[in-house]
């Protein structure tokens, strides 16, 4: 194999029916306008998911790189639980190198959504132009969505989601498949949102997200 050609990279971001399975189980609700898989575990397992920037009933989706994998969101909501993003807004106070990094975080995302919008055929949306995600370029609102971006850019694009990477290396590393028992892969696999809980980092302009994460108890919504 070699990852680094064009065709191979397009082949692993294509989400296989598997993927699309397992993403499910990850988030303990069936996934919808998914179109990319942009970050993998050493095993192949989805680590992120790419939503479409719109999404199959119209609605505008600026949360492109969505967090998957129960042990990276769980261990990134320890560091939120912790203060870290009280923490980063200070330093992106007080230190205008890492601001203007994050500034180019920002518009990487940007990029990269447009990329994905063409890749998938969706096209420009203009209604979320100039709208990333988890609080960039200027603020840390949701860690989860800068940890997202890091793993599907790589290192050395989103500061932040960088030093968040970094700061949960105790619970999780790229080099290390924690798959095993993180999800449950017994039974069917979500068919029905049985979630209640919001999106990462989603602005108020937008209507229903796509995914969600999984959270204990989830079983009990009904609607
Ligand atoms: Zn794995």
């Amino acid at each position: 194999m070699e990852p680094n050609t064009a065709a191979a990279r397009d082949e692993s971001r294509q989400p296989s029916p598997r993927d699309l399975e397992v993403l499910s189980r990850q988030l303990g609700r069936p996934v919808r306008d998914v179109v990319e898989i942009p970050a993998r575990c050493v095993c192949g397992n989805p680590l992120v998911a790419a939503t479409a920037p719109r999404l199959g009933n119209g609605t505008p989706f600026p949360t492109t790189f969505y967090l998957t994998h129960p042990v990276i969101t769980s261990a990134v909501s320890r560091l939120e639980a912790a203060g870290v993003m009280n923490v980063m807004n200070e330093q992106l106070a007080g230190d205008d190198v890492l601001a203007a990094a994050y500034r180019s975080a920002h518009n990487a995302y940007l990029k990269a959504r447009s990329d994905i919008g063409e890749r998938s055929g969706i096209g420009p949306v203009p209604e979320i132009d100039g709208i990333s995600a988890g609080g960039m370029p200027t603020r840390v609102k949701c860690l989860h969505v800068l940890v997202g971006h890091s793993l599907a850019a790589g290192p050395g694009v989103n500061p932040l989601g960088d030093q968040a990477i970094s700061a949960i290396s105790e619970w999780w590393t790229a080099d290390t498949c924690y798959c095993e028992g993180a999800w449950d892969t017994t039974g069917e696999a979500p068919s029905r949102d049985l979630s209640r809980h919001g999106p990462q980092g989603l602005p108020d302009i937008v209507g229903r997200p796509a995914p969600v994460r999984k959270t204990s108890g989830a079983a009990e919504a009904g609607q």
